[in-house]
């Protein structure tokens, strides 16, 4: 310790920076190697009707693996993939994967109404992604309001971003805010996007079952994006208090690990088997 405290903080700060480059580094080369050889995955949680229990869709996450302690999660690697302008290929990657797998749920008799998409404001901004999207899943023969995406209030402040939304809205697909709350856009601007649904950031719904300020300005939030008269799904439930609160401001929707984490394709089939059987009222069921 006293070696480091004679150290100069300009040399402590170009150390710690390096290791930072260094990092994303590492990070975007597994990212690459990762994509180029079969290695990302995807996993997928259901969200619910919080009232009746229902799968109503799921939201696809991406997950690769990493040597690095600690191991990198998606909020890390696509946030290094953005830096980097990686994003493109990464999400055309994932929305393959995403279409590939709804078009075989579907053959096996698997009808999930709907799947949820993130999506980067580098793969929106693709020149023509609309279009493209729209002919990719016409040539699997899946139709447009099976896709439902997400995008966070940065991704949709350009207006180029906003016509390729214009374009899928009407094609029927959904829109969704991701993480609502968080940004930094008036409730006129948010009203006037051609979206179809806010998520509301788990940070809120962490707040529901504490005390005082915090749950009242979680309740605040939540009534605010019922104002927007779109549908509401909450996100990160982890308590049966939490969903209480949540049924009880009339949000609709929710997702969290109340009910599971998410889960690889087949443990999703298993538990939509399961769930498309069995009633409501089960300690974790919604
Ligand atoms: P997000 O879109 O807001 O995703 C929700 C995150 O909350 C996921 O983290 C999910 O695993 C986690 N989660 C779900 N239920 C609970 C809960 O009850 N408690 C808590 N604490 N967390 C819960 P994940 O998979 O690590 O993803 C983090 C973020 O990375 C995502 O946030 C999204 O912004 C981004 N991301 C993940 N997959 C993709 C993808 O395929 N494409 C893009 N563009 N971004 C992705
Ligand atoms: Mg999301
Ligand atoms: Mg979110
Ligand atoms: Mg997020």
């Amino acid at each position: 310790a006293a070696a480091r405290g004679q150290e100069p903080p300009v040399a402590t700060y170009s150390a710690e920076l390096a290791a930072a480059t260094e990092r994303r580094r590492q990070v975007l080369h597994t990212l690459e190697v990762a994509l180029a050889h079969q290695g990302l995955h995807l996993v997928y949680q259901p969200i619910f009707d919080l009232h009746t229990g229902e799968v109503r869709s799921a939201e696809a996450l991406v997950r690769c693996r990493f040597a690095l302690t600690p191991e990198p999660g998606p909020d890390e690697f696509i946030a290094v993939a953005e830096a980097a302008e990686r994003m493109r290929p990464v999400g055309q990657w994932i929305m393959g994967a995403v279409l590939g797998q709804l078009r075989a749920w579907h053959d096996s008799g698997v009808h999930l109404p709907r799947v949820n998409v993130n999506v980067s404001a580098q793969e929106l901004l693709t020149p023509g992604y609309a279009e493209a999207l729209l002919a990719q899943l016409s040539s699997r023969g899946l139709d447009p309001q099976v896709l439902e995406l997400e995008l966070t209030e940065r991704s949709v402040l350009e207006d180029a971003a906003v016509r390729e939304l214009h374009l899928l809205r009407q094609a029927g697909m959904a829109v969704s805010i991701d993480d609502f709350g968080t940004g930094h856009s008036s409730l006129a601007w948010l009203h006037a996007l051609p979206i179809t649904c806010v998520k509301l950031d788990r940070r809120f719904t962490h707040m529901l079952d504490q005390d005082g300020a915090a749950d009242r300005l979680a309740h605040t939030v939540v009534t605010l994006a019922r104002a927007l008269e779109l549908e509401v799904v909450a996100e990160g439930i982890e308590t049966q208090e939490q969903l209480r609160r949540l049924r009880e401001l009339g949000c609709v929707l929710g997702q969290g690990y109340l009910f599971t984490k998410p889960l690889s394709p087949s443990e999703f089939v298993a538990f939509w088997r399961q769930a498309s059987r069995t009633d409501v009222g089960q300690d974790t069921s919604p």
